[in-house]
């Protein structure tokens, strides 16, 4: 079993050290796991400030959010993973980045990802047209759109992402759905298309239990009904992810999350 979306340093102040590293093998062993993806937000790293300029120009708050989380070097990052990629471990692990694609920048972003040699990419859609759709201090914004424009762009800036080619795979497809609204339009088409594209570009799809585990236990584990059965259809990669974002939460909800991967 294995789970392909576990935050590791994550700004924590310990830094990159030995110790907590194993801490992530301990809890992967005890989760039942043999393998996981830790990875970093690229939002971390002061590699990609460029790549946040629309998202900090959106407004203050998220000025100041990215401002505050930026505080580190990638090249940390990398010397860490050279440090112990060689040490033979009970559990296998990759090492990796959660990209958010942002289409204005993507040239950019694509100029800094050129440099780095990492296990795994995986793309997420964070942000739409500048705005933070899933944060908590931007929810509000909600209020004042249009549900299904934001779903179609939801699903556009996905489409780009899958077609930069940049990824191996997409984070958290679903994550609209963070706060409940739901629009009024038949997505099939979109799912359609997203699972053409996975398959063209040979990415895997996370089945990701963030939501439920990181925002609210009342919203459904993983994909939609609709959107898991048409990427299953279409015999796409999918790979159960439990968006830790600590070591207490490496593997969580994974059996559940693999369950729904199985024949009925
Ligand atoms: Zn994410
Ligand atoms: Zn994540």
């Amino acid at each position: 079993m294995r789970d392909v979306h576990v935050h590791f340093l994550h700004g924590n102040p310990i830094g990159y050290n030995i110790d907590f590293f194993e801490g992530f093998i301990k809890a992967a062993q005890a989760a039942g796991l043999d393998e996981i993806y830790l990875l970093e937000h690229t939002h971390q790293f002061i590699e990609f400030e460029r790549v946040y300029k629309p998202i900090k120009s959106y407004n203050d708050f998220q000025n100041e959010w990215i401002t505050k989380r930026m505080n580190g070097s990638i090249d940390e990052y990398i010397g860490f993973i050279r440090k112990v990629k060689d040490i033979e471990y009970p559990v296998k692990v990759k090492f990796g980045l959660e990209v958010c694609y942002i289409p204005e920048t993507a040239d950019i972003l694509r100029n800094i990802l050129e440099k780095y040699d990492f296990d795994f990419l995986t793309g997420s859609v964070h942000w739409i047209d500048g705005w933070g759709f899933d944060h908590r201090g931007q929810k509000e914004i909600w209020e004042s759109k249009n549900i299904e424009e934001v779903y179609r762009r939801y699903y556009n800036i996905m489409f780009q992402l899958c077609e930069s080619g940049l990824f191996n795979g997409l984070a958290h497809p679903d994550s609209i759905k963070c706060f409940g609204y739901k629009p009024g339009i038949d997505l099939t088409g979109y799912y359609n298309k997203l699972a053409v594209l996975l398959n063209q570009y040979g990415m895997y799809a996370e089945n990701s239990g963030g939501l439920h585990l990181n925002y609210s236990p009342d919203i459904e584990l993983g994909l939609n009904s609709q959107l898991l059965s048409i990427l299953r259809k279409n015999n796409v990669q999918i790979e159960a992810a439990s968006d830790a974002h600590k070591q207490s939460d490496v593997g969580a909800n994974i059996v559940e999350l693999e369950n729904m991967l199985k024949n009925e």
